[in-house]
C-alpha cells in the first residue's frame, strides 16, 4: 500500500471542502462536480510548480469553482447573512493563504470557513 503524498493529500481534503460547500448549497450536480476535479487537476499540476502553495489549494479551488459557476450557472455561494437587498455571492478570503473562509464584503463579516457553509446556511444544523 503506497500512502498519499502531502499534496494529494491537500487535493483531496480540498476538493472534499468545496464539494461540502456545493452539496449546502444544493448545486453538486454532475457538471459541477467535474468542474471541481477539472479545477484539481489544474491545481495538482500548479503546486507540482510551487510546492509552497500546497496550503492554498482549498481556496483557490473553491474560486476556481465559484468563477466556473458565475459562468455556467450563476452566483455561488449566495450571501446568507444579508437578509434583504440584491443577492450577492459570498468572496474567499484570503485569495491566496491558508485556511480560507467565505465572507460578504457587504456586511463585512466572516460567514463560514471553506468545507462549512452548510453549518452557517443552517442546512443540516442541528443546534
Ligand atoms: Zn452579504
Amino acid at each position: 500500500m503506497e500512502s498519499l503524498s502531502p499534496l494529494e493529500q491537500a487535493l483531496h481534503a480540498a476538493r472534499a471542502l468545496v464539494l461540502a460547500d456545493l452539496v449546502a448549497g444544493d448545486v453538486a450536480d454532475a457538471d459541477v462536480v467535474s468542474m471541481v476535479e477539472e479545477s484539481v487537476s489544474q491545481r495538482r499540476w500548479w503546486v507540482e510548480q510551487w510546492p509552497d502553495g500546497v496550503h492554498y489549494v482549498a481556496g483557490l479551488i473553491a474560486q476556481d469553482v465559484q468563477d466556473s459557476l458565475l459562468d455556467r450557472h450563476g452566483r455561488w455561494p449566495l450571501c446568507p447573512v444579508c437578509g434583504s437587498g440584491d443577492p450577492h455571492a459570498l468572496d474567499v478570503e484570503p485569495e491566496l493563504g491558508p485556511d480560507p473562509h467565505w465572507v460578504c464584503h457587504k456586511a463585512g463579516v466572516k460567514v463560514a470557513a471553506v468545507g462549512a457553509l452548510g453549518r452557517a446556511t443552517g442546512g443540516t444544523a442541528s443546534s
